[in-house]
């Protein structure tokens, strides 16, 4: 019976049947008109149609196809009642091409029986084809069934298709729209950590503890759990894992060298490498011998750290966790990183290239002065104590004029390696304040404390013999101390060193001198 007739077309004696049809129809499209106010995802709106369908036409299959007319990749396909197995895959890609053709032909619809040539686990539907709006368009089936399928069927799914289609497009776009806004937060949050990273760049914050906070920010951008960085050193030709995030066992002293392991080629490559297959890929070598707790590593990205074509280390990021790894699209934004950390390493380069003195190797006297101001201020603040003390080797002039220039420089390199030697690593602070003038911070310390220090490294320097061209050399040096006073200048801090010093000098020199020592009248230096 055709139930798209008027009733007044139809013949008398066929109208109550045609209207128990109506009837039927009626009610299907309530059903389906249920379903789209409920479900507003395209998963579930989907799955409840094909429910339906299949409950209504009593059938075994229903499938649908939903796609971008303009992008076909784009698409949404569903099918239920097909076997899942290994054949069953197969039976989907069939149905899939199907359902792919039709689509494209616009309204339009076939009725199939026992089709010999379909799949042995389709036999038998019907596949209406629709347009929901220029952009959209789609295919609904229906198979698997003992009766034969006619064109009342065909009606009843033309019925469904057209409640559901608009849903459908709402619940499509809607999923587009819920896409571009994650790939617009992916993004912006891009945005923020370069942003993030361009005004780290401006702090003297030492390297590794830089490249630790790019490296935590980077993890957030690419969705690993693991990262870490090996350093290369060149004279044993060997990477070693300096530091790790997110990885709880860095016991071990995994070292490759350069070519070996995945990170080992990236680094002889001088080219990112992106491994899907992790722990499992034939290069990679593992950190521990045994599988002892390790989790296996399930996708691995080794980005080569290079710097002004020197190599330097590899940056690792990589994920057990299946759900997350990294990417081609978010390994070029790793590699961005890596160009933002090695830009870094250049900057901390140059930086400490600035604030050392070059003969030397010690603090210039600019970061001096930067540095004890800092500390003046701390002891300002916390009312700590603070002193410095302020070196001059004694008749250098004479020194260099008997052993030459030469002579000279080494013994101000030895010098101040014994200063160096001298002081609290991470705490005190020597620098060469000017020629063969060195100083010293020394945080914490009172001026009989820093006389203490003082005279320690005279001695030191007394007894010592220089050994420099076959030449046993040997100097001596004089010292000043002065400790802070909460609200002293720094200028007048210094000048009381010096003033000590001086004191020191005139007193036959080889001595140290506390400032509170010092005569009432202090003969000004000349
Ligand atoms: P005093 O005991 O009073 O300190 O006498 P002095 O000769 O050490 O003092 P003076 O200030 O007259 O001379 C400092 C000398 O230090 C002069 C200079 O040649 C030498 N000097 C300064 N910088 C360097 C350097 O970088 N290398 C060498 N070799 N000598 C230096
Ligand atoms: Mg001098
Ligand atoms: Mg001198």
């Amino acid at each position: 019976m055709d139930l798209s007739l008027k009733l007044s077309n139809v013949p008398k004696d066929k109208k109550s049947d045609f209207l128990r049809k109506k009837l039927r129809e009626l009610r299907l499209l309530y059903k389906v008109d249920m379903l789209t106010d409920r479900h507003k995802n395209i998963v579930s709106l989907s799955s409840a149609t094909l429910r339906l369908a299949r409950n209504f036409f009593k059938c075994q299959t229903a499938a649908l196809l939903f796609t971008d007319k303009e992008a076909r990749h784009r698409q949404f396909y569903l099918a239920l009642g097909l076997e899942t197995d290994a054949s069953g895959n197969d039976i989907n890609l069939h149905l899939k091409e199907l359902m792919h053709k039709t689509v494209g032909t616009g309204d339009s619809a076939d009725i199939v029986n026992r089709d010999s040539e379909a799949s042995a686990e389709l036999t038998d539907y019907i596949l209406a084809s629709f347009s929901v709006s220029d952009r959209l368009c789609g295919a609904l089936m229906i198979g698997n069934r003992e009766k034969p399928w006619d064109e009342e069927d065909l009606h009843y799914l033309r019925s469904i298709i057209s409640q559901v289609d608009n849903g459908l497009e709402h619940a499509f776009l809607n999923q587009k729209y819920q896409r571009s806004r994650k790939l617009i937060a992916r993004e912006a949050r891009k945005l923020s950590f370069v942003y993030e990273i361009s005004l780290s760049l401006g702090k003297d914050e030492d390297f590794s503890s830089l490249c630790c906070r790019i490296l935590e920010s980077a993890m957030q951008l690419v969705d690993v759990n693991r990262c870490s960085f090996m350093r290369y050193d060149a004279d044993t030709d060997e990477l070693r894992t300096e530091f790790a995030i997110g990885i709880p066992f860095v016991k071990s002293q995994l070292t490759l060298k350069l070519g070996q392991g995945l990170a080992g080629a990236a680094l002889k490559e001088g080219r990112a490498i992106l491994s899907s297959r992790g722990s499992s890929d034939l290069r990679f070598i593992p950190f521990n011998k045994g599988p002892e707790d390790f989790p296996s590593i399930v996708n691995l990205a080794c980005l080569p750290l290079i710097v002004e074509g020197q190599p330097m280390g590899v940056l690792n990021f990589s994920s057990t966790d299946p759900s997350y790894s990294v990417t081609p699209d978010e390994l070029a934004a790793l590699e961005v990183v890596t160009h933002l950390i090695a830009l870094a390493w250049q900057k901390q380069r140059l930086y400490q290239v600035s604030i050392k003195d070059e003969l030397t190797g010690m603090y210039s006297f600019r970061f001096f002065k930067q540095r004890l101001q800092d500390e003046m201020n701390r002891a300002n603040r916390y009312e700590s104590l603070l002193s410095i003390v302020m070196f001059d080797i004694d008749h250098f002039k004479m020194f260099n004029d008997s052993y030459g220039h030469l002579a000279g420089n080494f013994v101000l390199r030895e010098f101040a390696a014994i200063l160096d030697d001298s002081i609290r690593t991470g705490i005190d602070i020597a620098a060469r304040f000017g020629g063969e003038e060195f100083v010293l911070i020394l945080p914490g310390t009172p001026e009989s404390g820093a006389v203490l220090v003082a005279e320690r490294i005279r001695t030191l320097v007394e007894n010592r013999s220089m050994e420099y061209d076959g030449q046993s050399l040997k100097v001596n040096v004089s010292g000043g101390i002065r400790q802070f006073l909460p609200g002293m200048s720094l200028d007048d801090f210094i000048q009381n060193a010096d003033q000590a010093l001086y004191v020191a000098k005139e007193s036959g020199r080889n001595q140290t001198k506390g400032f509170s020592t010092l005569p009432d009248t202090i003969p000004l230096p000349s």
